[in-house]
């Protein structure tokens, strides 16, 4: 049986190699390799909006389907932020970002939060199917590892009892809001193809 390709809306090896690994059934390719290297805006208002109009922007320009994600941290003592601006939070980098999240949580007690994750199937056809997924834990006073990327080293996760920046990519990968909204992608997809 032919396997369907579809192209993934990022850049990211890691990211493609994860949702090879999640979903076999399918081919997956890079955006990059197809010649698509247009930077899209995430104007959306939620992760939800942000992957579909990533998704959706792939898939008319290269007429095939195109899956995308779109992630973030919420942190209830900030109301949930930074949210989908995780990645814009203080203008600069990764160490700019965290350091201005531990910064903004100096003495706060609350310390709970999570990442979420939506990934966004978009085929040929416009129809659309998503997944969610979260991982929770509390930010740390300081940074703890220098494992993963992001806001790694200052998340200490429920799940593993450690740090995400003293995780391996497997014990990350295992319980990660990535994986999780994939494997929720599949179970729905697996339930469309039953039902056909
Ligand atoms: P994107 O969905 O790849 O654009 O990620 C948005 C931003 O959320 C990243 O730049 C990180 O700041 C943060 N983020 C998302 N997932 C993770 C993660 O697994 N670890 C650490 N930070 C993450």
């Amino acid at each position: 049986m032919y396997k369907k390709v579809i192209v993934v809306a990022s850049t990211n090896v890691h990211k493609i190699e994860e949702i090879s690994r999640i979903l076999p059934d399918y081919i997956f390719i890079s955006m990059a390799e197809l010649g698509f290297d247009q930077k899209i805006e995430e104007t959306g208002e939620s992760f939800a909006e942000n992957a579909r109009i990533k998704a959706e922007a792939v898939s008319k320009a290269l007429k095939l389907p195109a899956l995308a994600d779109d992630s973030g941290l919420s942190v209830d003592a900030l109301g949930g932020e930074p949210g989908i601006f995780s990645s814009r939070y203080s203008g600069g980098g990764d160490a700019e970002n965290r350091a201005l999240l531990l910064r903004n949580m100096k003495r706060e007690k609350d310390r709970r939060a999570h990442f979420c994750c939506c990934v966004c199937l978009c085929e040929r056809d416009g129809t659309c199917t998503f997944g969610e997924g979260e991982t929770y834990g509390r930010i740390l006073e300081k940074e703890e590892g220098s494992q993963g990327f992001g806001y790694d080293s200052i998340f200490f996760s429920d799940d593993l009892k450690k740090s995400f920046g003293t995780a391996s990519a497997e014990e990350k990968n295992a319980v990660s809001h990535r994986a999780r909204a994939l494997f929720d992608l599949r179970r729905k997809l697996e339930k469309a193809a039953l039902s056909l």
